[in-house]
């Protein structure tokens, strides 16, 4: 059977975006993608640890290559959602036979306690696009004390760690974790990059404390002291005096203020471990009801990304903080995921519309797996585009129709859209500045810089960012 071309519209440029883009894109569809930032890469760009250049490159080429498709179109600096340059339902009418939501998790998760909402507490994500010269973060304060506490133990946690030992220089950074170092998340690879800040005999004082309650669950308490101490003489990448520590089995129960609004400390509940009643599910918790104050003046969170509602997709019934999809089993496999969105008002599929990526399932993974959720997700894509559902594709519209229909609607609207190959005219610009300043990689960090270096004023600046004045 002959293949019919399709037009799709992907709203995103993050990794999972741009592997669903390649994967329709090589089945001969028509794919536009309206992107919120400037450059494309999503977190891929302004996620992933700026000195991890040998990363970056990699992906930026492979990203570059689905871009420079003749069938792929690439318009960045536009916004989706409701109040945005355009809405999901605009881009849905235009014509388009499918829309691939792949916006990743722009949300932020907080555990609501008090003091949380003190000057000096901050969201891993929104630092991490700070250092990653991402606008409007790039643009914003982060004030950064000497003494800081981050709660999570994953990769993102580690990243922060990074950035504290190697560029703020702070005295301390604890990370806080309310299990032990058995239950930790993050990755060897992550580790080594910190490990040289390692306070050791502090590290080796907490392992002693926490051994009994490894041990009563069975833990070989070694084996993770091992692990832990393996790479401490590994010299970091930047000569830094700042002491790493973590805390374990504390829950943070809330942040400590004094009457000047400046952050001291941050109160944890005790915890105990509990072993898991089957073999291989995750270790329990029991709260203790004593607590631990943790002498801080900056607090981070490092407890992953929620999903951003102001898209305007409806919200699942059943988690209330994911994107709702079709909650059937679409094929034999019972726990096979589903991609197509639902709509739980109406109780039927947006047969057309279909999520990715952390857009699916908030900060699940590294680049790879987004792109194995992307490349399953365009199985179902595909599916649909074939005629396999009830509803099929409206193909009213010629490629052409829309595009233009898509042109017309942002011109109106004034949005300062950019184009593949003006990207790739700031990145040279980037390059050049990079030479001149003998660094490796240099960034715009301003959105106006870079619509002035393209001959364009910014006037949609910054109501793209739903949270970032929290
Ligand atoms: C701090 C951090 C460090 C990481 N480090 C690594 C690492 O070292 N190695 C690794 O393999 N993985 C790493 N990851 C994981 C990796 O970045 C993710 O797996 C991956 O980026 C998720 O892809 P995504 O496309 O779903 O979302 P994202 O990468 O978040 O992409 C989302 C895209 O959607 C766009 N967008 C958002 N909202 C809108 C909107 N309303 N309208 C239009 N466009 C919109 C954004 O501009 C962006 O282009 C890291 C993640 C984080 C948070």
């Amino acid at each position: 059977m002959t293949q019919q071309k399709r037009a799709i519209a992907v709203i995103g440029a993050g990794p999972a975006s741009l592997y669903a883009t390649e994967v329709l894109a090589k089945q001969g569809h028509q794919v536009v993608i309206l992107n919120r930032d400037i450059k494309p890469g999503g977190l891929a760009e302004f996620g992933i640890y700026p000195t991890k250049h040998k990363m970056k490159t990699g992906l930026r080429r492979y990203f570059n290559r689905i871009l420079q498709r003749d069938n792929v179109e690439y318009i960045g600096n536009v916004t989706v959602g409701m109040e945005a340059d355009i809405s999901l339902e605009e881009v849905r009418n235009l014509g388009f036979d499918a829309t691939v939501v792949a916006v990743g998790a722009q949300g932020t998760k907080w555990l609501g306690l008090p003091g949380e909402d003190a000057d000096a507490v901050f969201h891993a994500k929104d630092l991490v696009y700070h250092y990653n010269a991402l606008p409007p973060f790039s643009e914003q304060e982060f004030p950064i004390g000497e003494h800081v506490a981050v709660v999570g133990l994953g990769n993102v946690c580690l990243d922060i760690v990074h950035w504290m030992v190697c560029e703020k220089q702070v005295e301390s950074v604890t990370a806080i974790a309310r299990r032990g170092p058995a239950e930790r998340k993050f990755t060897r690879k992550e580790y080594r990059l910190v490990s040289g800040a390692l306070d050791v005999p502090a590290l080796q004082a907490e392992l002693d404390r926490v051994a009994p309650a490894m041990e009563a669950i069975g833990q070989n308490v070694e084996e993770h002291r091992k692990a832990l101490k393996r790479f401490v003489d590994k010299p970091l990448e930047k000569e830094s005096d700042t002491s790493f520590r973590m805390r374990f089995l504390r829950s943070p129960a809330r942040i400590e203020v004094d009457e000047r609004g400046q952050v001291t400390g941050i109160v944890c509940e005790k915890t105990r471990l509990v072993a898991p009643e089957v073999d291989g599910e995750r270790v329990g918790l029991e709260r203790l009801g004593e607590f631990e104050t943790i002498e801080c003046d900056t607090v981070v969170f490092a407890i992953g990304d929620a999903i951003e509602p102001s898209l305007g997709l409806p919200l699942s019934p059943k988690w209330g903080d994911t994107f709702a999809t079709v909650p059937e089993p679409w094929s034999e496999e019972p726990d096979r995921p589903r991609y197509m969105v639902y709509d739980p008002r109406r109780e039927e599929p947006m047969w057309d519309t279909f999520v990715v990526g952390w857009a699916r399932k908030a900060s699940d993974g590294l680049v790879g797996k987004a792109r194995a959720d992307a490349v399953q997700g365009c199985d179902e894509i595909q599916a649909f585009l074939q005629g396999e559902f009830p509803v099929t594709p409206s193909g009213g519209r010629s490629f052409g129709e829309i595009a233009d229909g898509l042109r017309k609607l942002l011109d109106e609207r004034e949005v300062k859209t950019v184009d593949f190959e003006e990207v790739q005219n700031l990145t040279s610009l980037e390059q050049e500045e990079a030479q001149r300043r003998g660094v490796e990689e240099f960034k715009f960090a301003r959105r106006d810089e870079m619509l002035r270096r393209l001959g364009k004023s910014d006037n949609n600046g910054e109501s793209r960012f739903k949270g970032v004045d929290r």
